[in-house]
Order: structure tokens, then C-alpha cells, then sequence
């Protein structure tokens, strides 16, 4: 390689570099009218963003947490109730039902996909289980035909978890307008992403966004006249301005992330790591690029040496994370999705790589699997 590279795991200043001019101008906007909260650009990002989710209403909020958080709580979940969540997600997931007052029951998810396992739905279900948290994990919807009808045999609640997949489709509908509600974050690094926090619920249902309008806002349909106790979990006008500039180019930025997703499956095809699979009814907008390999932390390390940045999403189970001790889970429960746990790599995945970028990751991390099987080998012929 004449080239020198230093790949990071999200470049969010190179993305910066390409919208300049609006994000300064849309900033310079919200300064220049000094309507910090609830200005016109949250209204406007609320429509927009409604409209390109193919669904009725989204409803601003200050991060995805408080998004799930507050769809369950609008729809109704609260104390002795259950809600299935799969094992492998962020811990959001799950927190968000023990904010409410509900008690998450994991579900495992499928070898292929690392999405909740629908044919696993049956046997978590209890007397209490009132919803469940689809989450559409690494940018690839689950699939949300058998769950709906899984959840109308049930009367059960669905709450999308599509803070990965801004963008995804189910057989051709966007995520997010599928279920009962759903929850977008706008973490910075997210496909879409603001700068800084912000999260939307989004929803059919004009009384559940009303609901939420008036909960993420002190209890207020009118000023100071507070209908409800309610905390403060407003999306920021500087954040929704800026959602608005990057909305208009979020399709061309998914775009290319299954175009740079393509071209690694393509090069990696003989790498012996098993690849992201897309499945037929899904269009992936790879949120991550997720591999399995062996020996990960040498290929990781491998990876590190050569300037290529890395992630696992996530190295450790939610029923085995230290908060959710009291709720009795232990090794074992979840076969798939513990064994998913060590074998997991994110590789670098962003709209802005260039296909000498990629290249040089395929080769490099092709390299580092040949390193990583060569080690052990060495280790024992020394001992
Ligand atoms: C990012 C994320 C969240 C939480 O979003 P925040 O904005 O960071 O609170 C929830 N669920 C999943 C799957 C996520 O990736």
C-alpha cells in the first residue's frame, strides 16, 4: 500500500465537511430568532421526518432512551407488566421497560440476522406481557409481519426500537410506521445523526402523539397549566434545525452505506468470517457492518495496528449486564446470543469512505483472520 490510511469508526467531520454551508446557515438561523425551544424548525423537523418515515405523526424528544422510554408509557405499560426484548441490543432497550415500571423478558435472536428470533416469541410470552420491543439491530428491520400477528393473536403492544434504522424497509414500508410506536434516536453517530442528543417517537396514532407532546414538555398543553406531572424532554431547535439539513440527505447517505456493504461482502466473500445477510423483504441501511470471527480480539488489535478503528455492538448480553443481576438471568439462557457476544466485529461503516478506504480494510482485515488462526497454532508449538 503506497497510501497511508487512518480509518475511523464513524467520521462525522468528514460528513461535516460536505454540508457546511447549511448546517452554518441553519444554525446561524435558530441564533439569529433565538427560539431555543420548541421553534419552528422542531414543528417542521416533526412533519418532515413523519412524512419520510411513512407515518402520521413523530414527536420530538431530547435522546432515543427517553423515546422508548415514553412510547411505552403513552401506550400504557407500566408496573406488573411484561415486555419481551431481545437479548442482543443495546441496553436501552431494556432499561427504557424498567423506567416505565415493566419488567423486560429477553428474548434470543437468530444466528443469521442477530434480530429477535420471532419463533422464540411463544415460548417468553406470560399471563403479563403486554408489548413487545422489535428492535431493527445493525440498520435491517426485524420481521415485523409475524410480530404484528403475533401481537394481535396476543393483543399485544409493538414499540419499534428503530434507533439503527433510520431509513430500513420492510417489504417496501419504512420502519417506524409499522408498529404501535417507535423510537429514533439522534445520537450524533446514527445514521441520522444531530450534534449532540435527540431522539423522536414516532406514531400513527394522533392521540399517542398528543399524549407525548404534552409529556415531553412539563405536563403543558397550554403554558403553565399542567395537565399531567411530566418531566422536561424537549428536542433542542439547534438539533431540529440540523436533523432538517441532514433529513434531505439521508437516502443518498444509506445509499452508500449499502453500496461500501456490498463491496466488502463482495471482497470478503473467501475471508472465512461470516458476513451481514440481508434479508429478501429488507432494504438494509447498515447502521453497522457486523462480521464474526474467531480469535477477535488478535484480529481487532491487527486491525488497531494498521489504523483501522473497530466496535463490538455489544460484548456483553443485556440479561447479563451487572444493572439486571436481580432479575436472575444467567449464562446459558440465551445460547445464540452469547455466543454472537465473542464473535462479533463492526468494521468502520460511513456514507464518506472512499472505495480505496474499503479496500484497504477488506485486505487488511483478510490479513488479520490469517494472523488470527496462525496465532494459536504458534502458541502451542511454543509451549
Ligand atoms: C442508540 C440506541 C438507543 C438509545 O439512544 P440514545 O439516543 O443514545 O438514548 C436505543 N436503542 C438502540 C438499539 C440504540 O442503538
Amino acid at each position: 500500500m503506497s497510501q497511508s490510511f487512518d480509518i475511523k469508526f464513524v467520521d462525522l467531520e468528514r460528513q461535516y465537511q460536505t454540508i457546511k454551508e447549511e448546517i452554518d446557515a441553519a444554525i446561524a438561523d435558530v441564533i439569529s430568532r433565538t427560539n431555543f425551544i420548541l421553534g419552528d424548525h422542531v414543528h417542521l423537523f416533526e412533519k418532515e421526518f413523519a412524512a419520510y418515515c411513512e407515518a402520521a405523526e413523530a414527536v420530538g424528544v431530547d435522546n432515543g432512551t427517553s423515546a422508548l422510554e415514553m412510547a411505552l408509557r403513552a401506550l400504557g405499560i407500566g408496573p406488573g407488566d411484561d415486555v419481551l426484548v431481545p437479548a442482543n441490543s443495546f441496553m436501552a432497550s431494556a432499561s427504557a421497560v424498567s423506567f416505565v415500571g415493566a419488567k423486560p423478558v429477553f428474548v434470543d435472536v437468530d444466528p443469521v440476522t442477530h434480530l429477535i428470533d420471532v419463533t422464540q416469541l411463544a415460548r417468553r410470552i406470560t399471563p403479563r406481557t403486554r408489548a413487545i420491543i422489535p428492535v431493527h439491530l445493525y440498520g435491517q428491520a426485524a420481521d415485523m409481519d409475524p410480530i404484528m400477528e403475533f401481537a394481535r393473536e396476543h393483543n399485544l403492544l409493538v414499540v419499534e426500537d428503530a434507533c439503527q434504522a433510520h431509513g430500513a424497509r420492510y417489504k417496501g414500508r419504512r420502519v417506524g410506521g409499522i408498529g404501535h410506536a417507535a423510537a429514533f434516536s439522534f445520537y450524533p453517530g446514527k445514521n441520522l445523526g444531530a450534534y449532540g442528543d435527540g431522539g423522536a417517537v414516532v406514531t400513527n396514532d394522533a392521540a399517542v402523539a398528543e399524549a407525548l407532546r404534552v409529556m415531553r414538555n412539563c405536563g403543558q398543553r397550554e403554558k403553565y397549566t399542567h395537565v399531567m406531572l411530566s418531566y422536561n424532554r424537549r428536542l433542542d431547535t439547534l438539533q431540529a434545525a440540523i436533523l432538517r439539513v441532514k433529513l434531505r440527505y439521508l437516502d443518498q447517505w444509506n445509499a452508500l452505506r449499502r453500496q461500501w456493504a456490498g463491496l466488502l461482502n463482495e471482497l470478503l466473500a473467501d475471508s472465512g468470517a461470516a458476513l451481514p445477510v440481508t434479508r429478501p423483504e429488507n432494504e438494509h441501511v447498515f447502521h453497522l457492518y457486523v462480521v464474526q470471527v474467531e480469535e477477535r480480539s488478535a484480529v481487532q488489535e491487527f486491525l488497531k495496528q494498521r489504523n483501522i478503528a473497530t466496535g463490538i455492538h455489544y460484548p456483553l448480553p443485556i440479561h447479563l449486564q451487572p444493572a439486571y443481576a436481580e432479575l436472575g438471568y444467567k449464562q446459558g439462557d440465551f445460547p445464540v446470543t452469547e455466543a454472537a457476544a465473542k464473535r462479533i466485529l463492526s468494521l468502520p461503516m460511513f456514507a464518506e469512505l472512499t472505495e480505496s478506504e474499503v479496500r484497504y480494510i477488506a485486505e487488511m482485515f483478510k490479513a488479520a483472520i490469517a494472523v488470527g488462526r496462525a496465532e494459536p497454532l504458534m502458541q502451542s508449538v511454543g509451549a
